[in-house]
């Protein structure tokens, strides 16, 4: 009997990881850091609690954080198997698993300097090297619903998922004493955003793992286009520092690919722009490579500009001093840095500076998890904690809600409606308690189907 169990996104955004248990095969489904919340974090440094070395493969929806940062430990811990993803979610992987390593070492290394570790000395939870031997288990699979043999009875199928580049849903088929098919949505894209692809119509399957990030909201109604605007044009009047965290894979594009907008159609000075994020810069290039995912507008744009990615005034960081270098610019600039909800990276070298300043402007442009410096600065705290220090939040706050990459919860549902027939049973996972039971409310009014929204560790028999 094949079963599927959820040892992440269970309650929460992050940690993805399902496993997929057939009498033949183990397969797991995404292999996400936990972030947020410390009893979250603290599982990163658990031993898998399915074990490592008896996982036959690993399938990848897509190239965050959230839903790979876990590989290069996993392999630590003894997994040789292949990892089965799209081209650009390999070709984001190169980029992001050497980055997040590089961060472990370089926070391990601040902490241990600053003395601001419970554990001495403070350790990576992986290094650099340890992500170059993941980047050798990765094996390419078209993202056009053709069936890949993943292990001994199980197959995969890649589609376009809409939400960055190379993302995808992937309907995996086990083929034990009943054949039973799953099909995860991954992180499901919004409609309509600029450089990628809409998310492809959902194939039908026999159960549905479904993300709920924004069950119970909608996206604000100004255009992100907008608000960058208004935002822009009043720091320029102002003399002010912009900073907006971003993920460096996805959104950092989308930011820059707007603003070069609003610089062409002369609705915004042309700012300094600093990217201040190495990976965000490579993955800038990995996104001007991909064309297949490009949508239309995109296709436009390069048809009069060769590099739709740079703003008029770019500059990009790679190293720790240019970036320290940006401390002495003054005047009105727009710095985008990961990590997208201040959990980590250059942001926070930043924000250690521009929290306090009553001049500048923090602007969101992203989820923020629960416990991340991100949602206390965006829920107002007056006073944060920055790589040990205490300082106070002074600067403008600014939320941009329609840049999300998720589908809301209207958008799943269009999604859902193209479904060829209804699945027998769906779970609710990636997101906050209340927004997977408020998705599945949905979900049940609008199609009548069985709702579960599974918990940490909850296994299911797949019949
Ligand atoms: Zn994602």
């Amino acid at each position: 009997m094949s079963s599927l169990s959820f040892w992440g996104a269970a309650g929460t955004v992050t940690g993805s990881r399902y496993l997929i248990e057939t009498s033949r095969a183990r397969v797991l489904i995404d292999c996400g850091l936990f972030q947020g919340r410390r009893e979250l974090r603290d599982r990163n440094w658990q031993e898998p609690p399915f074990g490592a070395a008896g996982v036959n493969a690993v399938i990848i929806t897509h190239a965050h954080i959230d839903h790979t940062g876990y590989l290069p430990r996993f392999v630590r811990h003894g997994f040789r198997g292949p990892v089965y993803c799209s081209r650009g979610t390999s070709d984001l992987l190169k980029i992001l698993l050497p980055d997040a390593a590089r961060l472990q070492e370089e926070e391990a290394d601040y902490r241990n300097r600053h003395k601001i570790t419970r554990h001495l000395p403070a350790l990576p939870l992986y290094t650099e090297q340890d992500a170059r031997e993941t980047l050798k288990l990765i094996q390419v699979v078209p993202n056009n619903g053709q069936p890949v043999n993943v292990a001994k009875g199980v197959t995969a199928e890649f589609r376009i998922a809409g939400h960055i580049l190379g993302s995808s849903q992937v309907l995996v088929r086990c083929e034990d004493q009943q054949s039973h098919s799953v099909l995860f949505s991954g992180d499901l894209g919004k409609y309509d955003q600029p450089i990628i692809h809409d998310p492809v119509a959902p194939p039908a399957c026999d159960s549905l793992v479904i993300e709920s990030t924004y069950g119970d909201r909608l996206h604000d109604i100004e255009e992100p286009k907008d608000a960058l605007e208004r935002i822009i044009k009043s720091a320029a009047e102002h003399n002010s520092a912009v900073l907006i965290p971003a993920f460096a894979v996805g959104r950092a594009q989308e930011i820059l690919y707007l603003i070069r907008e609003l610089e062409n159609e002369k609705r915004i000075p042309t700012l300094p722009v600093c990217l201040d994020s190495p990976m965000a810069a490579a993955a800038t290039q990995a996104y001007a490579r991909r064309t297949e995912e490009q949508d239309q507008d995109y296709a436009d744009a390069l048809k009069t500009n060769p590099t739709p990615l740079r703003t008029h005034s770019m500059l990009a960081c790679s190293s720790r001093q240019e970036s320290k270098r940006l401390n002495d610019l003054q005047g009105a600039r727009v710095i985008v840095a990961a990590s997208g909800m201040m959990s980590g990276g250059r942001i926070l070298h930043h924000a250690l500076r521009l929290l306090p300043d009553e001049n500048a402007v923090v602007v969101f442009v992203g989820y923020q998890a629960a416990g991340t410096l991100g949602r206390r600065v965006a829920d107002g705290e007056k006073q944060v904690k920055v790589l040990g220090q205490w300082v106070p939040v002074r600067c403008r706050i600014e939320k941009i809600g329609g840049f999300s990459a998720h589908a809301d919860w209207k958008e799943v549902l269009r999604w859902l409606q193209d479904m060829p027939s209804p699945p027998r049973r769906v779970f609710v996972t990636h997101g906050e308690p209340e927004a997977a039971q408020a998705m599945g409310a949905h979900i049940r009014e609008r199609f009548g189907w069985e709702i579960k929204v599974p918990q940490y560790g909850e296994r299911f028999e797949l019949v």
